[in-house]
């Protein structure tokens, strides 16, 4: 492995065989983000539609991967089948490090298989399999198949695969990493679907040197203090980010009932400390990461008339609870697990998922569509209703359902209802906080809430300053861009301010990235956004519903004048400094 390019392995899913190609750019590009659009540019057809066989599917670490504690991201990069356009998605696990192990900065699939395969990598082996047989296979059971099928070499291993959703082309398609994470917006595994892969699995088997440095032994002990030892990462260990939800709700910015309201008392059944007290085993955490963010709950089925029960464990968070959960009226703890559940069987984007159901319940409230459609009767509230629905979506059982799978918006221009349509760009996230995160998020790079501090900026500010709040957008960026491309978890994000990232990277032999920090960034979100652009970004093309004007929060009601004048302002600002 060399500082100075890249490695990258090149697999041609049609022909079968592979290169490891040697590239250019660390110095200007650093990893991660910037590395993912720099291979879009060059492997990329922005003039193809999202599942054309030549369009690349990409992953990425950055150059912190591996050496400092919670670097544990890998980014995922193709054509989104929600707009066709250039994004990116982020998960954990073990795919980063194995990723590292293996030997390569980035993966690059290029082609599609004849059939539907999976592709296992090694730092010296790259395999090809049929597995047609695993067809409309759920997550869970495909991996289990593939952890027996493929053989487990030394060292980290790191198992992607879909599930039904990503088979038929679902935009809200996720990629499940492991047995917790997931690569889970913008359709990423419609994304690996359309090159008929069912999974990949990186095989960390290689070792790496660690410097022996007597500075990086100190740079690091720094880094792991402040990540242990300190307030900074405990809210994530503890309770977990679902801690939010009581503090949301209290400051009225908390989605209820497709955005009807946004707080109810039925808060009280929902809260980090109910479902810690009632649901949570334990805590798990991505490779590379000392914290462990990742709670898993239980709920339980008991066999017909015998005192045994089944145990399922389910991975809870801040936004599954609210999508599963007050997104849709389901307040019993146990109950979002299982609807969490079927969302992680049929591999769709829990987010996404809930968001598309709460629309499709409301619809049916107001007569627009009826069990012809929905199958089942869909009610706010009942959970077993929307297990089954979670099916159909996953499995598009029918025409409404894969209609609705290609984003809520598409089924509501077919059957009415657009303007209740929790939509910003991507189904929403759950933050119904005010007008400077409705514009960002609607015009956000991959339509995270962690794209911008919007969420944020709203909770503190009341004023209603244009020039202030895009200013904010755009001074911020620039620092996450640049996290996200060594690739740190976001949470982490005031453990590395931009001294403790110019010490990581020096001791870690990347004085240039160290030193020039800020016109890197600059330039990575340059590129990004060219990217973005070349393949069809248009912020006057997307719209925000009107459901999002009649939003109240702890400011009171949402200004549309200021929301439009925020995401013209904000848009005309991506379009500019993509041009420079
Ligand atoms: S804090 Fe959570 S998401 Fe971030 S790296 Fe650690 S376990 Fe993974």
């Amino acid at each position: 492995m060399s500082r100075d390019h890249y490695r990258v392995l090149v697999v041609d899913l049609e022909s079968g065989k592979s290169r490891i190609e040697k590239l250019d750019g660390r110095d200007k590009t650093a990893g991660g983000s910037g590395l993912a659009a720099q291979l879009y540019q060059n492997y990329g057809k922005p003039e193809l539609d999202w599942n054309h066989p030549e369009q690349p599917f990409i992953l990425a670490i950055g150059p912190l991967t591996g050496i400092f504690p919670l670097m544990s991201k890998t980014i995922c990069s193709f054509i989104s089948p929600y707009h066709s356009q250039y994004t990116e998605s982020h998960g954990g696990g073990r795919s980063a490090l194995a990723l590292f192990f293996a030997g390569y900065d980035a993966l690059v699939l290029i082609g599609q298989a004849s059939v539907l395969s999976c592709v296992s990598v090694g730092s010296n082996h790259v395999q090809i399999k049929d597995t047609s047989f695993m067809k409309g296979m759920n997550a869970m059971g495909a991996g289990k198949l593939i952890r027996r099928i493929f053989k487990k070499a030394s060292g980290h291993r790191s198992i992607l695969r879909i599930g039904p959703s990503g088979e038929i082309g679902s935009a809200m398609a996720c990629i499940n990493v492991d047995s917790y994470r997931h690569f889970g917006r913008m359709g990423g595994g419609a994304a690996l679907g359309a090159k008929r892969i069912k999974g990949i699995i990186i095989n960390g088997d290689s070792g790496r040197e660690i410097s022996q440095d007597k500075a990086y032994a100190q740079v690091f002990k720094e880094v792991y203090h402040k990540v242990t030892s300190t307030s900074m990462m405990k809210k994530y260990y503890n309770l977990g980010t679902a801690v939010n939800l009581q503090g949301l709700n209290d400051i009225r910015s908390l989605p209820w009932y497709n955005l009807q309201k946004t707080a109810d008392p039925a808060i009280s059944h929902l809260t980090g400390e109910v479902f810690a007290d009632q649901t949570l085993l334990r805590n798990g955490a991505c490779s590379g990461c000392p914290v462990g963010c990742i709670h898993l709950g239980f709920y339980r089925d008991r066999f017909k008339e015998e005192a045994r029960y089944l145990y399922h464990q389910v991975p809870y968070d801040y936004e599954p609870i609210f999508a599963a959960g007050t997104m849709l009226g389901v307040t019993n703890c146990f109950d979002v697990l299982r609807v969490l559940e079927e969302l992680e069987l049929v591999s769709l984007d829990a987010m996404s998922g809930g968001v598309a159901l709460a629309w499709a319940t409301e619809a049916t409230e107001r007569g627009l569509i009826d069990e012809c459609q929905t199958i089942v009767p869909l009610r706010f509230g009942d959970a077993t209703a929307y297990q089954q629905a979670v099916q159909h979506l996953g499995r598009g059982s029918n025409d409404f359902y894969q209609l609705l799978g290609m984003g809520t918006l598409k089924a509501a221009q077919e059957y009415g209802g657009e303007e209740f349509g929790c939509v910003l760009g991507q189904e929403m996230a759950g933050y119904a906080t005010g007008e400077l995160f409705f514009a960002a998020q609607s015009l956000g790079f991959r339509h995270s809430h962690l794209d911008t501090g919007a969420y944020s900026w709203d909770q503190k500010n009341d004023q209603k300053d244009v020039e202030k709040g895009v200013q904010f957008l755009l001074d911020d960026e620039p620092g996450r861009v640049f996290l996200t491309s060594m690739v740190a978890c976001l949470f982490a994000r005031s453990v590395y301010d931009n001294e403790q990232l110019a010490k990581c990277l020096a001791v870690a032999g990347y004085e240039n990235l160290a030193q020039n920090r800020t016109e890197i960034s600059e330039h990575i979100r340059k590129l990004r956004w060219q990217v973005r652009v070349q393949t069809g970004f248009n912020p006057d093309e997307i719209t925000i519903p009107k459901r999002f004007h009649e939003v109240e929060t702890w400011k009171g009601k949402i200004d549309p004048c200021f929301l439009d004048e925020v995401k013209s302002a904000y848009g005309k600002r991506i379009m500019e400094l993509a041009a420079k």
